[in-house]
């Protein structure tokens, strides 16, 4: 039933590696793309030179070369462009280098293909195959082999340390959660039990020139939170006795009233004006109105219809919003309230209160609260009743 398709060199990935376009004439062939293949050409040699891959971030970066993936942008190849990855960082130069695309040959993996419908299916992930000489090459076959091999001698020497060094973490409360302003990028967790230190850091630091976030202790860093938290947990406190006071008071109390009176009576004016309109063809039937005067008083009734359904459901979200903001049992202020005895900052308190912590220095952190815009604005509308 299935058939091996012949590997034909397409390239059908979603946009042309980094040094080149696609085709115009066929979207599945590659052609250099004139201002980037320079770069792509220089990121070997100084890779073949011996530069690391952060020192090569490091220097586009300073040399204002913009990143693949605010070139993408620049060419208008996202609907919605990603804020982040405006740098180029050592993950960026890594996958550059290994990509036998800059030789001329393209990376595929093996497809079978349904004899009756012409569908692909994929095989393992083991089935890549080089289709070699595919398209116009950037750098020598000599050079991105060499590439390969100064790559491999420094994980050897390096690579190795590097990762057992990396495995006992411990758990990281800010994990996803603590960015750096100049990079908009999660700020890494560092560990080591040997010399018993717990570091935060910017990642993008070595390879960003603009970005002056320096290394945190994670102690500091979590006191620092914390001391934001609890002074929200405070206010949270606070706003909360107002809330009950403004609940509770005989103005509240009159508005809901209000409102319900004004929900019934809306509710039957409905059922009037409905009854009114079925007793409308009657009316007519019996020869007591023309033809004119029945469609226009239809369109009449018709039309307070809808008026009443609009008016009855402003008064129901009115009431709604006025009953469910306005209680101590307030969900967004009571979860704040529940952690006002916690001692230090706990995982807990960070997944469910906190959406994103910036940090602008050792001692200044800006905290995004989760459903920031429905608590600021609880918080407001306490403030406001109470007075
Ligand atoms: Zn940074």
């Amino acid at each position: 039933m299935f058939t091996t398709k012949q590997n034909n060199g397409d390239y059908i990935g979603w946009s042309a590696p980094y040094g080149y376009l696609k085709s115009e004439e066929n979207n599945n062939r590659l052609v250099i793309d004139p201002e980037t293949a320079p770069i792509a050409r220089q990121i070997f040699e100084w890779k073949a030179e011996g530069i690391g891959m952060m020192g090569i971030a490091r220097k586009l970066n300073d040399m204002g070369i913009p990143s693949p993936r605010q070139r993408n942008i620049a060419m208008g190849r996202y609907k919605n462009a990603p804020t982040d990855g405006q740098f180029w960082t050592d993950a960026t130069i890594a996958w550059i280098i290994k990509s036998p695309a800059y030789a001329g040959h393209m990376t595929q993996r093996k497809f079978t293909r349904s004899s009756v419908n012409g569908k692909q299916i994929q095989l393992s992930k083991d089935d890549w195959v080089v289709v070699r000489n595919t398209h116009e090459p950037i750098i020598s076959d000599e050079l991105w082999e060499k590439v390969q091999t100064v790559t491999k001698q420094y994980a050897n020497n390096f690579g190795v340390n590097r990762r057992a060094r990396r495995s006992d973490k411990g758990i990281n409360i800010l994990k996803g959660i603590l960015f750096c302003p100049y990079c908009n990028k999660a700020m890494q967790h560092s560990v080591n039990t040997k010399y018993n230190y717990r570091n935060y850091h910017c990642v993008m630091r070595r390879a960003n020139p603009n970005c002056s976030t320096e290394r945190i202790k994670e102690a500091v860093m979590l006191d620092l939170v914390f001391a934001v938290v609890q002074k929200e947990i405070i206010k949270a406190v606070d706003t909360q006795k107002l809330l009950a006071k403004v609940s509770g008071s005989k103005k509240h109390l009159d508005r809901l009233i209000n409102l319900q009176q004004s929900i019934r009576s809306a509710n039957m004016s409905i059922k009037r004006n409905a009854a009114l309109k079925s007793r409308l063809f009657d009316t007519f039937a019996d020869e007591l109105i023309t033809e004119e005067e029945f469609r226009q008083m239809k369109d009449k009734y018709i039309a307070e219809a809808e008026r009443l359904q609009t008016e009855l459901a402003d008064f129901e979200r009115e009431h709604e919003r006025l009953s469910t903001v306005f209680t101590k049992d307030n969900k967004r202020i009571a979860s704040f309230v529940k952690f006002k005895n916690q001692k230090a900052l706990t995982g807990d308190m960070v997944s469910e209160l906190i959406e994103k912590i910036i940090m602008h220095s050792a001692d200044t952190v800006e905290i995004i609260w989760r459903y920031a815009d429905e608590y600021n604005a609880v918080c407001d509308m306490a403030k406001a009743g109470g007075q």
